[in-house]
């Protein structure tokens, strides 16, 4: 049973900070806030709301601009949206395997964001497509690199009296590819006991931009900056993408679970990498 706790419902954006920084906890979805409070794990006794608020509504994408997403823009959202597979591709492959469709149709992208779990299915895929979060205090607001927004486990860089408004996204380059490969043990709803998302700008064969986010193989979701780059300007050969595999164990940290060992995490990371690269690469092609 949930335990009983005082909900606010502001359509003002300054007062749902108030209420944050008073010590509220913030609810989207509350596919992670309600499953935890209902296992004892938060035990808030006040709840503030924030979907009735317009500024983190609504989603749009413009060529020029590329994606403005407001905070509460759902799972399912992007999962239906052709904008997304055509130009997006590993946002979608994040978003479509994130939970049931249930799940997909309540949850946030700002929920799985600042829920920051290493293994949050839409974060790598955002952090490859160089997303920035719009990050909104009761006066002032700021925007940060999602590749920059964790500070540690389930450490944000967010102020108390922050809420997370809207995700920005670059529009799609030319000749630009991404793909994210989810790892799981059973093909049904489950958890990503690992996840490697690609992106990558061609020239011809080289390999003008390339960016790698890793999901579960690390305390927060991260880049592979490393990785990129060693594969940025060189020609897409099989044996470079093979030392892409071999360079991205040097700078990931994935732990042992009851879910998986860290070595079967690393040997897995290494064969994944090369394959969401030759994905994203196969995209960029037909792009
Ligand atoms: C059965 C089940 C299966 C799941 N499967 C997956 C899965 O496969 N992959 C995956 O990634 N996740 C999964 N999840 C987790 C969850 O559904 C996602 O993380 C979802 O995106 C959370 O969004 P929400 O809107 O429900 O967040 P909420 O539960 O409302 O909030 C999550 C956290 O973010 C904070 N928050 C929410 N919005 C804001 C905001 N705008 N500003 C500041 N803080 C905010 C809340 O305070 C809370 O700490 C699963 C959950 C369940 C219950």
């Amino acid at each position: 049973m949930l335990p009983k706790f005082d909900l606010y419902m502001p359509t003002d954006l300054a007062e749902a900070c108030r209420l944050k920084g008073e010590g509220a906890k913030v609810v989207a979805g509350g596919t992670d806030v309600f499953v935890n409070m209902h296992g004892g794990k938060d035990r808030s006794d006040k709840v503030v709301d924030v979907k009735n608020i317009p500024q983190l509504q609504g989603h749009s994408f413009s060529p020029e601009n590329g994606l403005d997403l407001g905070a509460l823009t759902t799972h399912r959202d992007i999962e239906l949206w052709d904008v997304i597979k055509k130009h997006y591709r590993a946002m979608f492959e994040g978003c479509s395997r994130v939970g049931s469709v249930q799940i997909r149709t309540r949850g946030t992208l700002g929920g799985n964001i600042c829920n920051g779990a290493p293994s949050a299915d839409s974060i790598g895929p955002m952090m490859v497509h160089d997303a920035a979060v719009v990050v909104a205090g009761p006066a002032n607001e700021r925007i940060v690199p999602l590749k920059d927004f964790y500070l540690g486990l389930k450490q944000l860089d967010m102020k108390e009296d922050e809420i997370l408004k809207r995700i920005l996204i670059p529009a799609p380059k030319a000749h630009s590819g991404s793909f994210y490969i989810k790892y799981t043990r059973r093909n049904a709803m489950d958890l990503a006991l690992l996840g490697v998302s690609a992106y990558v700008e061609l020239d011809g064969d080289i390999l003008k931009t390339v960016r790698i986010a890793l999901t579960t193989a690390a305390p927060t979701p991260i880049r592979a900056e490393k990785t990129e780059a060693l594969l940025i300007g060189k020609p897409a050969s099989e044996a470079l993408l093979t030392a892409a595999g071999k360079t991205v164990l040097t700078e990931s940290h994935p732990r042992s679970s009851w879910r998986s060992s860290a070595e079967f995490r690393l040997a897995l990371l290494e064969e994944l990498t090369v394959q969401a690269l030759q994905e994203a690469i196969a995209q960029a092609k037909e792009a």
